[in-house]
């Protein structure tokens, strides 16, 4: 897991990682007995946050278009307790969203206590878009990462954990998938014309994440390159590293606020 795990110290490149990786597994089977294992493990895990209260946990998930964002929401996030998630997609900004800082609509869905928040795209899309498309100066998104990382150190400061992946898929893998969604009827509603747009821009892009990836890796609040043509390899990576996290915030079940021991329950 630990390879995929970015560290303040040590800048990466981004064309040095694989997103072909399927490092470890013979076979797909391997890992999806090993993600079902992840799976039931982090739904008690998050039962014991919940009931806890001290602490949450927010996952960020950026990834080019076709990249797995939303498999892995439903194979990963969808095996948790409904109640205990909240998911938040980000969009491009409404007209009052845009009247704010950048970081007003994401502050309003950071995880409350007990919580597990999962962000479909982020605050990082204004150093990713808005960098790649100008739409804000230099000098103003230049500033950002820096703000954005004194905003997740506030956040860790307050009991959040912070988990950020990037999905990484290569550009032909991204053409398969946006053939298949050309090609099959049920998915043509996930094809936007436009994606072929930020397609070309494919290597602005590419920088624009290595960027955000170097800049924004802190100690409290790492990012994760994940290896993403596979997708079967893609989730059994995030739910490891989603348990693991679990594992070492370590939530406990509540003592009961008074003695139970004499509680009779009449007929
Ligand atoms: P999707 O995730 O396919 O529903 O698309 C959401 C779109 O919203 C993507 O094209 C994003 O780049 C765009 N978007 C998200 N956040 C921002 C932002 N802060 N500024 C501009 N566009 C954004
Ligand atoms: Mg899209």
């Amino acid at each position: 897991m630990d390879q995929y795990g970015l560290s303040p110290d040590k800048p990466i490149k981004l064309s040095d990682f694989d997103p072909d990786d399927g490092e470890g597994f013979k076979s797909k089977s391997d890992a999806q007995r090993q993600l079902r294992k992840d799976l039931m493990r982090i739904r008690v895990l998050q039962e014991a946050l919940y009931a806890e209260h001290k602490q949450s946990l927010l996952i960020v998930l950026q990834a080019m278009d076709t990249g797995g964002k939303d498999g892995t929401i439903e194979h990963v996030c969808g095996a948790v307790n409904p109640q205990g998630v909240v998911v938040t997609p980000f969009k491009v900004p409404s007209a009052e969203e845009l009247a704010h800082d950048f970081l007003w609509r994401v502050h309003k869905v950071t995880p409350a206590r007990g919580m597990i928040a999962v962000f479909n795209r982020s605050h990082y899309e204004d150093v990713l878009v808005v960098r790649v498309h100008d739409l804000a100066p230099k000098e103003v998104w230049s500033q950002r990462y820096e703000l954005i990382n004194q905003f997740e150190k506030h956040l860790t400061a307050n009991g959040v954990v912070i988990l950020k992946f990037f999905l990484h898929i290569s550009k032909a893998e991204q053409k398969e998938r946006l053939l298949d969604r050309l090609n099959t009827p049920d998915k043509q509603w996930k094809f936007a014309v436009g994606d072929l747009k930020e397609r070309a821009l494919w290597d602005q892009y590419q920088e624009a994440y290595e960027d955000a990836l170097n800049k924004c890796t802190t100690a409290a609040a790492p990012w994760y390159v994940i290896p993403a043509n596979r997708k079967w390899y893609r989730n059994y990576l995030v739910a490891r590293i989603i348990r693991q996290t679990l594992e070492a915030m370590n939530p406990q079940f509540p003592q009961p606020a008074e003695d139970l021991s004499q509680v009779v329950i009449e007929d």
